[in-house]
């Protein structure tokens, strides 16, 4: 992995959608970037923003969403940069779609035609992305299957989505998205309908895959658990902000924000099973009733008062790499240097 190196570039990503009740911020200025070979894990419970982010990256949300002019989103490739916020055709966008970026789902039905069957359209996004004959593109989509560890792949190859099993759709879906060799995968929740066996199976095989193509991954999930196992680095999503990021180890070991200490606080314990789960205290708010200041004052249980309240923290640095935006940072950063100073 090469971290100077940058695959993709977000810089301040803010979209809103506008709905019959009104305009909604569902991403506030968000930045962060992806190297190759990286795997960077988006973490946040539902409602933060964080498939809408995902979304972004291929232009994927709905008619109504609403892009700050101030967005910028670069795909930096061997031997060209695309700005994605300026692919304006279906025909364009192709080049991002299925081509240098894939994307799985929570829900592989989402990623499949259900009338069509799994090699067919295996074939065709082979035929749009590559220069592969027919036969070539049915040969290798079935040694895709198989190295997904789908057992009998030519007979899984002629069937549809709907007579697979989840946990083999899920691998089908994986399979389909790395057959084209994308620069960048986007992975959504892509383990959280599977059971835990197979949920690690799949996280194996995706680093394996990591390692052999060299690819980048946005790692998407609520779950912190499956980040620790998966990413190099992690951010921090709530209520459309990031709210920390930095090398994954670090984050876990010491989270400074307030919202990534609970989440930490939340995870179960194998060691102590009788330590109780502590749940972060009340709900995300409605995009609709965005809090001012600080968006995690309402849940926060050490805000600062006024200050939270009414002014949004910039991101402050912790230790190499380890950003965190709050303003309990600042004012350790000012007794810190008031100490060295003393
Ligand atoms: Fe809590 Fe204030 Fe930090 Fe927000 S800025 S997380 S409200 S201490």
């Amino acid at each position: 992995m090469n971290q100077n190196k940058k695959l993709l570039e977000v810089e301040n990503l803010t979209l809103q959608f506008d709905t019959d009740e009104g305009r909604i911020t569902a991403v506030d200025n968000v930045s962060f970037s992806v190297a190759p070979g990286e795997v960077l894990g988006l973490v946040g419970e539902s409602g933060s923003g964080k498939s809408v982010t995902a979304k972004s990256l291929m232009k994927l949300n709905p008619g109504n969403a609403i892009y700050s002019p101030e967005t910028k989103i670069k795909l930096h490739l061997e031997d060209r940069s695309v700005d994605i916020m300026q692919l304006k055709s279906s025909k364009e966008m192709l080049v991002a779609r299925g081509g240098s970026i894939s994307m799985i789902f929570q829900e592989p039905m989402a990623s499949f035609a259900p009338a069509i069957t799994i090699g067919d359209q295996m074939v065709e996004q082979l035929l749009i992305h590559t220069d592969y004959s027919v036969v070539k593109a049915k040969k290798y989509s079935i040694e895709m299957l198989d190295r997904v560890g789908i057992s009998d792949p030519d007979q899984r190859f002629k069937q549809y989505a709907f007579e697979l099993s989840g946990g083999m759709r899920q691998r089908a879906m994986i399979a389909m998205a790395l057959s084209t060799k994308p620069k960048l995968l986007i992975a959504d929740e892509p383990t959280t309908a599977l059971d835990v066996t197979i949920q690690l199976q799949v996280i194996e095989l995706m680093k394996d895959l990591v390692k052999e193509f060299g690819m980048g991954i946005l790692f998407i999930t609520h779950d912190l658990g499956v980040i620790a196992q998966t990413a190099d680095r992690v951010a921090v999503m709530y209520l459309g902000k990031l709210i920390e990021q930095g090398p994954v180890r670090d984050v876990i070991r010491n989270p400074s924000h307030p919202y990534t200490q609970g989440l930490i606080a939340a995870l179960p314990k194998l060691d102590d099973l009788d330590a109780p789960l502590v749940a972060v205290a009340g709900d995300i708010p409605s995009p609709l009733e965005r809090p001012s200041g600080c968006v995690f004052h309402t849940r926060c249980p050490v805000h600062l008062g006024g200050q939270c309240r009414s002014m949004v923290p910039d991101f402050s640095s912790v230790a190499t790499g380890h950003a965190v935006a709050c303003h309990l940072i600042d004012v350790s950063n000012v007794q810190q240097q008031k100490v060295a100073v003393s």
